[in-house]
């Protein structure tokens, strides 16, 4: 039997070959095999001994039992047997864009109108335009444009920008962050910093199965994805709601039962990747333009631009399709391709949750309002405090250095003029410590610590799974089957020219309730193996 866990996770995990759960395995604790059924479930089958083979030659013997148990795809999210076979089949399974195609296919051809909502991640925009290589003089008249595209081709009602929920998500998590940093002053013996950012699905799964002590620290606001599913729910329970996100992951975010309504219904009806989407946006491109052959971005520059709503108040659901829901106010990292991201860019890659939550913080608890926006994060080192000074003390840390993925941002009290800045003095005093780690390497070097009984060095940590955060996720589009690291490089410098995100508005009213604003995690018992077969666990110790 073979099995993987997520304890030391570097790289792509090679497949499990079984499920290797005792709690779906039978009380004799022999190894079932998994096999992905067409429903969609895992069937978990008892492997016969070599005497039940040969009973089964004796026509005059009981024949064994092939006692059938499935597990779920909350079973598998639940379980920290295997990552990259089972639970994955179940998640391709029910976010496919086969699935999604049957879905269309029956949605034009039938008169049932439902509501077809798409939110469509910041990153995910960046790389379809990318990849188009549409003009990136107008990205909002590029956005309105390809709203039109949906329409037409998938009979979408509307499509949301996810910076709008993005705003939710940033403001109700720097409240949330404000709040832990009053309460951890007041209250010395309460522990609650540093806080983790919890909208990169692939950390909060690394963290629930095998770092436990991280898991009291993470924040309990929803990521963008579920805000928006969360609200277009309360405005519909019917609709249909897709998203576009740069990773597989998210597939294991919409699964959660956390992100359900009260009869079970997800937030996210399927989660499609950045890739996936531009192979159904090509397939059904050329159906329609047999003919003409056409190229996918002419038609979509010579498209009419689709309504646009600032606000989801300004938008209702009486105002006639094809409609766009995108902040009033984004800013553009950069309309250069050709200039590389500097560390403002890897700072907003990932939604930019730390960033918000610095400049909100510093406003809320020390009125202090910070305006820089090139020079604020730094790539980290340790900082040698007898000398005052900063120093590279690994290679590893000097190549962190250079890609920059791993970022901190300081606000310093300066006792003599009682004032507060990120300038370091001799004399000065940290009082909020940000950082940014992106890349599996560099998250389990930042988590550490939790393993060690100690606590990172920061009040706020944005952790993201992938190197260069979401821009990089492992669902955009790839210029190459195998890129070569230049090339993703360069494929990142250009995704910056199309990339927005929302203006650091404070106001921004939230249509959400508090319940929909908060939600939790579990901890995911490792699984005990001894040799040759599998322990069990207590079921007490298994929250499910
Ligand atoms: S994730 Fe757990 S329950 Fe699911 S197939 Fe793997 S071992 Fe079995
Ligand atoms: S960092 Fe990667 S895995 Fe995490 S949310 Fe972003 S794209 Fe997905």
């Amino acid at each position: 039997m073979s099995s993987v866990f997520l304890s030391n996770v570097d790289d792509y995990l090679g497949p499990s070959q079984a499920c290797v759960n005792p709690l779906f395995s039978n009380t004799d604790s022999t190894t079932t095999i998994t096999t992905p059924t067409p429903e969609g479930a895992v069937r978990t089958r008892k492997r016969r001994t070599v005497r039940e083979r040969s009973d089964t030659t004796n026509t005059t013997n009981t024949p064994p039992t092939n006692a059938v148990v499935s597990a779920s795809i909350a079973d598998c999210l639940a379980c920290s047997g295997c990552v990259t076979t089972a639970e994955t089949v179940l998640l391709e399974e029910k976010h496919s864009i086969e699935k999604l195609r049957q879905w269309i296919h029956q949605r034009v051809q039938t008169s049932v109108r439902k509501r077809f909502v798409v939110t469509i991640s910041p990153s995910s925009w960046a790389d379809l335009m990318r990849h188009m290589n549409l003009q990136n003089s107008n990205l909002r008249t590029r956005q309105q444009q390809m709203t039109t595209f949906f329409h037409q081709y998938w009979a979408v009602d509307v499509v949301m920008d996810a910076n709008v929920p993005l705003e939710w998500s940033r403001l109700a998590a720097a409240q949330s962050f404000v709040e832990a940093y009053r309460q951890q002053e007041s209250q010395t013996n309460k522990i609650l910093l540093p806080q983790l950012a919890s909208s990169c699905p692939a950390t909060v799964c690394l963290i629930e199965k095998s770092i436990h002590a991280a898991i009291p620290h993470l924040s309990p606001i929803p990521s963008s994805m579920s805000c928006a599913g969360a609200y277009f729910q309360q405005q519909d329970a019917e609709c249909f709601h897709l998203a576009v996100m740069p990773c597989h992951d998210k597939k294991l975010e919409a699964s959660r039962t956390e992100f359900t309504n009260d009869q079970e219904e997800p937030f996210v009806d399927m989660s499609i990747t950045t890739t996936e989407c531009w192979q159904l946006m090509q397939e059904f491109c050329r159906r329609e333009n047999a003919t003409t052959q056409q190229h996918i971005t002419q038609i979509v520059e010579q498209l009419p631009l689709s309504a646009v709503y600032t606000s989801v108040q300004e938008w209702s659901a009486a105002c006639s399709p094809p409609c766009l829901i995108a902040p009033r106010d984004c800013r553009s990292v950069s309309s250069n391709s050709t200039i590389a991201p500097n560390s403002t860019f890897f700072a907003e890659s990932s939604g930019g949750y730390a960033d918000f939550l610095f400049r909100y913080a510093a406003r809320e608890l020390f009125h202090t309002d910070i305006h820089d926006f090139s020079s604020l994060w730094q790539p980290f080192m340790e900082l040698d405090e007898t000398k005052q000074k900063q120093s590279v003390v690994s290679a590893r840390i000097a190549s962190q250095k250079r890609r920059r993925e791993f970022l901190h941002a300081t606000l310093y009290y300066h006792p003599s003029s009682e004032t507060y800045s990120t300038a370091l003095t001799p004399e000065s005093r940290p009082v909020l410590r940000f950082a940014i780690a992106n890349g599996m390497q560099t998250i389990q070097r930042a988590l550490k610590p939790f393993q060690e009984n100690a606590l990172p060095p920061f009040d706020y940590m944005e952790i993201m799974a992938c190197p260069s955060g979401c821009i990089n996720g492992g669902g955009q589009i790839r210029t190459a089957l195998r890129e070569t690291p230049t090339e993703t490089r360069e494929r990142i410098w250009t995704s910056q020219s199309y990339f927005q995100t929302p203006s650091s508005v404070v106001s921004t009213e939230i249509p959400l309730t508090a319940g929909q604003l908060r939600t939790q995690y579990r901890i995911i018992p490792p699984m005990q193996h001894t040799m040759g077969a599998v322990a069990g666990i207590e079921m007490k110790d298994a929250i499910w």
